[in-house]
């Protein structure tokens, strides 16, 4: 089956896209190429076409927590936010230490969604993530496990970690460290610093993130193995992330939406929404982030969507849990970052696409032919707000719900078929 899609803008320029079966056969000027005889024809109008995005960081919560998202739900969200491929946590219960477990995750996405969004399962990295004993790594590669993290259980022991590095290079998975000191960080409800003080909580100090990623650096570099840092959330740690990079160290590092747009006054008056893992810094950690995206320090953006059920979020500051969803709003929140002139379209693009297939060896789309046909179109103008009726995902956990973004999705299509 052959697909035009005519009158889109890529990169500002008017272009039409030629997909046949499940890939891009050509992307031309706007009006060059006649439609080749019985194709089906898709009049864009104007609207904005990007790669679909990539999410290399997200918690489904199946199996074992159903009651806050389930992979159908997920990925529902995840089709509706633009995503054509998400990569999901192993903190589910039982824990993804199991070729079982990734089997079972696996078949639940093709059951709910066989055209996609593709899902990536993420190996435990230790034995019901315990941080004892590793996990089957080899057995959890062969069933589709596409890299490996302790994410939510930050691995204290340097010569566990060290183990873990070395096995996970050998079977060409990557290493993602959710970077915490268990000690410094233990017991902390939000970020350390002069809101916290005021509000009489305990604080996590930007140190505990910053030296974790500092070891881990460290060992990449003594064991000349890749190493990706997960949810950056302080200037700190960007600068230990820069001090690896300039040695050359194979570091990359993530951050997300949340800790672009929000600081540590999100949580003034025990706002549990803005509750997350790691905490929203302060303003000039924002700022150095933002800076980041820019510069390369920070190689991808994520969602570390982490759904939680009303009951568990509406209580208080010490008994919530973190964690913020994010898979319906990334795009209206990062395409506020370009209308703001922080990052450029194509720079959102590389943050949401062409940086996480890279370091994760996923199906890349660059519009070229034969590549992947995973492609959305979105209303750069659309202003929005989301409310729990307008999100697919099960859970609201937001602190962005009744604000306006700016940016929707309105059209996607992965492997060439039609998903939203
Ligand atoms: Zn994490």
């Amino acid at each position: 089956m052959t697909l035009r899609v005519t009158n889109a803008l890529h990169l500002g320029s008017p272009v039409d896209l030629l997909v046949t079966g499940e890939r891009v056969t050509t992307l031309t000027p706007a009006g060059r190429q006649p439609a080749p005889a019985g194709c089906e024809v898709f009049d864009a109008g104007g609207l904005v076409l990007m790669p679909s995005f990539i999410d290399a960081h997200t918690h489904l919560r199946e199996p074992g927590f159903e009651y806050k998202e389930d992979i159908a739900s997920g990925l529902a969200a995840a089709a509706h936010g633009g995503f054509g491929a998400v990569m999901c946590m192993a903190n589910t219960n039982p824990v993804n230490d199991a070729a079982s477990v990734t089997r079972f995750m696996l078949d639940r996405a093709r059951q709910s969604h066989p055209h996609g969004p593709r899902l990536y399962p993420v190996a435990a990295a230790t034995a019901g993530l315990e941080g004892e004993a590793m996990s089957p790594l080899a057995e959890l590669r062969e069933a589709g496990c596409v890299a490996v993290s302790n994410d939510g259980r930050p691995v204290g022991n340097a010569e566990l970690l060290r183990r873990i590095m070395e096995y996970a290079a050998d079977l060409d998975l990557i290493f993602i460290d959710h970077c915490e000191d268990p000690h410094l960080a233990r017991g902390w409800k939000m970020n350390e610093g002069a809101v916290s003080g005021l509000l009489g909580v305990k604080g996590q100090p930007v140190v505990g993130e910053a030296m974790q990623a500092a070891r881990d650096i460290m060992l990449a570099e003594y064991l000349g193995l890749p190493v990706h840092i997960a949810h950056v959330s302080a200037k700190l740690t960007l600068d230990v992330i820069a001090w690896g990079k300039e040695r050359g160290v194979r570091v990359s590092a993530e951050t997300c939406p949340h800790y672009l747009l929000l600081d540590e006054s999100a949580i003034d008056g025990y706002n549990t929404a803005a509750k997350v893992s790691p905490p929203l810094r302060t303003s000039r950690d924002r700022e150095a982030l933002r800076k980041a995206l820019k510069d390369g320090l920070i190689d991808i953006l994520v969602t570390d969507h982490a759904p939680h059920a009303p009951h568990e979020k509406e209580t208080t500051l010490d008994e919530a849990p973190g964690g913020i969803t994010g898979l319906d709003l990334a795009l209206g929140l990062t395409w506020g970052l370009v209308c703001e002139n922080v990052i450029s379209e194509a720079e959102l693009q590389r943050l949401w696409h062409h940086g996480p297939a890279e370091i994760f060896h996923l199906p890349r789309n660059d519009f070229a032919p034969g590549d992947p046909a995973d492609f959305f179109l979105m209303d750069p103008d659309e202003l929005w707000t989301p409310t729990p009726e307008t999100l697919y995902s099960k859970s609201c956990n937001t602190p962005f719900l009744g604000q306006t973004l700016r940016g929707r999705v309105k059209h996607h299509w992965i492997s060439g078929r039609r998903v939203v």
